[in-house]
């Protein structure tokens, strides 16, 4: 790490010490693209400090009231990170564990994930600490237009465009689109990505989260001279990232064996590989919304571990889609002694800082990070909006083509900078590399 650098990352400390989950995503990248960060122009135009903090952020009361007409008031954030290829883009998420923290780091992270899809959008996230758990359609709707009423301002096709997260998922994007709608007085289609088929979404876009990654996996096991045939996967969640998986894995030959939630997790030996399975997650997510998995194992006679994860099942591939920080030290040790020799990451930041060294640096596991193999959900967002301009749709079998393409070149890309700094096969390194290099390109290339 070179002076300006650990400047850089000093005066981050000193002044954001109470965001942690910030401050330990920008930690880890710092140290990924450490090797590539000796240009002198990058400290001349202090263009470091420039990419890891967010070119504007805010906060905002979300008011609304409950079905006993209660009144509650809830907190909304929006990141605009960066803009240096495009407009801001990236996804809200409402869940009580939402602070400025978990918006910023997310917001960090969706800048870096989007650099390298090969579209024009720059990164941003934002959400609320709303709790939709247990919530009825109608609390849900009124919380949505609450929140939109409080943001549509500062949104729009060419400024900034929201998406789903943790917690918003097709009927929430339903209910925030409507809202826009109305407010604005305008049919923007590209204001918001995650929309429904009928009203200008994409298809594909639901399960192209899972689905890149798949992909992404797909690439490392052809270097390796393998395929997904017959290969035990561990997932963790049971939401949109958890079901493409299951989904994409499955008809290329793997078998998803685990899933959790907050409240445990579910071993299914014979795999989630059947419609009535994705139908049932999908239900799970939505009409039960209780954020439990154990219903999954009631409904298919399967195993429930109580309070525990699934990285203590024997596997080949983990590939974490739930949380950030799920993956202790004591689940990498657990993940290695599995015999997993794959680590894929679906979710942003997983791992825990400890966690991922452990993993990156054995020989028995070959790892790619989020920026790279969970790109595949924002990448057909932005397929989305390039239909949504075109007036027009492709269909499923052109978008799933696109995306391919798609997740091929960030694992091209993610390869050929890792080689070219000497760093071998180190696909998180090599991600951040190429995305870091864009994207410092497009700001210089802009002036201040
Ligand atoms: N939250 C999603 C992600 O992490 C979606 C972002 C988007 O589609 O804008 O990529």
């Amino acid at each position: 790490m070179n002076d300006y650098i650990a400047r850089v990352s000093e005066n981050l400390r000193r002044q954001y010490a109470h965001e942690p989950e910030y401050l330990q995503s920008v930690g880890a990248w710092l140290d990924m693209i450490a090797p590539a960060a000796d240009d002198p122009r990058y400290e001349k135009l202090d263009l470091i400090t420039r990419m890891v903090e967010p070119e504007r952020m805010f906060s905002f009361l979300v008011p609304w009231v409950d079905d006993e007409g209660v009144t509650h008031t809830s907190h909304g954030y929006r990141v605009q990170f960066n803009s240096a290829i495009g407009p801001y883009k990236g996804g809200l998420r409402f869940h009580p564990s939402v602070t400025g923290s978990v918006v910023k780091f997310l917001g960090f992270e969706q800048t870096y994930k989007n650099a390298l899809t090969g579209l024009p959008i720059g990164g941003a996230a934002g959400g609320a600490d709303f709790n939709p758990t247990g919530r009825s359609p109608r609390e849900i709707m009124r919380f949505c237009q609450a929140f939109m009423y409080a943001l549509y301002r500062y949104i729009g096709a060419d400024t900034d465009v929201p998406a789903g997260d943790i917690g918003v998922g097709s009927r929430e994007i339903g209910y925030l689109y409507g809202a826009y709608k109305k407010v604005t007085g305008r049919a923007e289609s590209s204001a918001l990505t995650g929309k429904g088929l009928t009203y200008g979404g994409s298809r594909v876009r639901q399960a192209a989260a899972g689905f890149g990654t798949v992909y992404f996996l797909a690439r490392m096991l052809e270097h390796q001279g393998e395929t997904l045939e017959g290969k035990r996967l561990l997932v963790s969640g049971f939401g949109n990232m958890s079901w493409g998986v299951c989904r994409k894995a499955a008809e290329l030959g793997g078998r998803v064996v685990t899933l959790s939630g907050p409240d445990g997790y579910v071993y299914d030996p014979d795999g989630v590989c059947t419609q009535e399975k994705y139908d049932f997650m999908a239900a799970m997510r939505c009409q039960m919304g209780q954020d439990r998995v154990e219903p999954y194992a009631e409904r298919f006679g399967v195993e429930f571990f109580p309070g525990k994860k699934p990285w203590e099942v024997p596997g080949d591939i983990a590939v974490p889609c739930a949380t950030e920080n799920e993956i202790t030290v004591d689940d990498a040790v657990l993940i290695l002694a599995n015999g997993v020799r794959y680590y894929v990451e679906g979710a942003n930041m997983p791992a825990t800082a400890d966690a991922l060294r452990l993993l990156r640096l054995s020989p028995k596991v070959l790892t790619a990070g989020a920026k790279a193999s969970g790109s595949g959900g924002v990448a057909v967002s932005a397929l989305e909006m390039v239909q949504n301009s075109l007036r027009y749709s492709w269909s499923r079998r052109e978008v799933d083509e696109k995306l391919r393409g798609i997740m091929s070149a960030i694992y091209d890309a993610s390869a050929a900078a890792a080689e070219e700094y000497g760093l071998g096969y180190d696909l998180i390194a090599g991600n951040d590399i190429a995305a870091f290099k864009k994207i410092a390109e497009a700001m210089i290339a802009q002036g201040l």
